[in-house]
């Protein structure tokens, strides 16, 4: 892995693809932090050894120019996390954007406009790439949300370069998904909840292979109980999944992974947190009623499987978390989690709502890692190669 350990970047102009796709409040202020915090690394290490920071970044979908998705937005935040001032330049690319990154001196940051103001970025286009490009002597990705796109700022500009590295965000989040698919101390466990089984089919198949558990729990699991004959009453199903489901337990079976399921849930009247609720063994849900979160007994029934678990992958919540009467399997999930991490075992979390989730819940620090990227962390857990990282080599 090219990092930047070793390298001197006196007198570099360095270009960091950063993410800072953050979420903002109605008055514009920045509601988590994460991304522009887990960047703090990298640019201070560059600045310590001499070079001066370009940053890239995109925040939301814009269509075309939109003050609503201006970086200018951000920037004071960024300057108080790096606690240092950040230039700002309404521009991307092109002749102004060109002459204030030239002028800038060794220490001194700015931060482009959105990337994503330029419908080329998204299409990867090579020609914006190389204008880009122009902004800096040295390239650096640190962006691994979007490590998975081929985008002209994540992957087709690196061409233009001869000194790109990986950032520090983008090597610890390379090493933490080693740990689980290469490194893993075993037993490995992988806890999969959130709402579809679609949307988890390849990572399921894929880790067939390098784990020992599977645990599913959430929206999912429905799936699979309907599919072994079991009654789910109104919970969330993938019908056209079930076949899948059981050809799934089936090729588990022949690599000796053990999967494991709830045995009792909490169902509710209605998809609200104030329904009435009851527990319900997960098979014999009545029709009117629906699986929200996990039941007690499964709570209790998964404690040994933790605590034997020296690696444990957590992706999706257990059930509806973001109603209170329903983050209780959640919750505890987290609680045994830290407790197993407290002793040895390495986390790893990722994927939008169980990040939610375990920020929610004040389990953020208690886990050895919670990945910043959603759809980079799935596809390098499908052993996929991310083009924002091939690209460096
Ligand atoms: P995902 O994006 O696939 O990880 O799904 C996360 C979403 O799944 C969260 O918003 C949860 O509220 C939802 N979820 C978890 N368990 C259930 C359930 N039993 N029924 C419906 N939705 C669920």
């Amino acid at each position: 892995m090219n990092t930047i350990k070793n390298v001197n970047f006196e007198g570099e102009r360095v270009i960091i693809r950063v993410d800072y796709n953050v979420p903002l409040d109605n008055k514009n202020k920045v509601t988590d932090t994460t991304r522009i915090e887990a960047s703090k690394e990298t640019i201070l290490t560059v600045l310590k050894k001499g070079g001066s920071v370009i940053l890239l970044t995109h925040i939301g979908r814009p269509k075309g120019v939109d003050a609503n998705f201006s970086c200018s937005l951000i920037v004071d935040e960024v300057s108080r996390i790096l606690k240092q001032k950040v230039l700002f330049c309404s521009s991307t690319i092109g002749e102004k954007a060109e002459l204030m990154t030239k002028s800038l001196r060794s220490g001194e940051v700015v931060l482009m406009e959105n990337i994503r103001f330029h419908p080329e970025e998204t299409k990867g286009e090579i020609t914006f790439a190389k204008q880009l490009s122009r902004l800096g002597t040295v390239y650096i990705n640190d962006a691994f949300g979007t490590a998975h796109r081929a985008h002209s700022s994540t992957t087709i500009i690196a061409q233009f370069f001869k000194n790109k590295y990986l950032g520090k965000l983008l090597e610890k989040e390379v090493n933490s998904i080693d740990k689980i698919v290469n490194k893993g101390k075993k037993p490995i466990l992988a806890i999969l909840g959130g709402a579809k089984v679609s949307s988890k089919i390849t990572i399921i198949e894929s880790l067939l292979d390098s784990v020992n558990d599977i645990l599913i729990g959430g929206g999912m699991a429905y799936t699979f109980i309907q599919a072994q004959g079991g009654s789910i009453g109104d919970s969330i199903c993938e019908p056209d999944f079930c076949e899948y489901a059981l050809k799934l337990i089936e090729k588990a079976k022949e690599k000796e992974v053990q999967i494991h399921l709830p045995s009792d849930v909490i169902i509710a009247d209605s998809f609200s947190n104030s329904a009435n609720t009851k527990t319900c063994s997960i098979s014999n849900i009545p029709l009117g009623w629906q699986g929200l979160d996990f039941g007690p007994e499964s709570i209790e029934r998964i404690k040994p499987l933790i605590q034997k678990s020296k690696t444990i992958l957590w992706n999706g919540p257990l059930g509806v978390f973001e109603f209170n009467n329903f983050s209780k399997g959640t919750i505890a999930l987290g609680e045994l989690i830290a407790e197993a991490t407290s002793k040895g075992a390495f986390s790893l979390v990722g994927g939008g709502d169980s990040v939610a989730a375990v920020k929610k819940f004040g389990f953020a620090n208690k886990m050895s890692y919670v990945s910043t990227g959603g759809g980079a962390m799935l596809e390098s857990l499908e052993g996929k190669k991310l083009p924002g990282i091939e690209a460096l080599n």
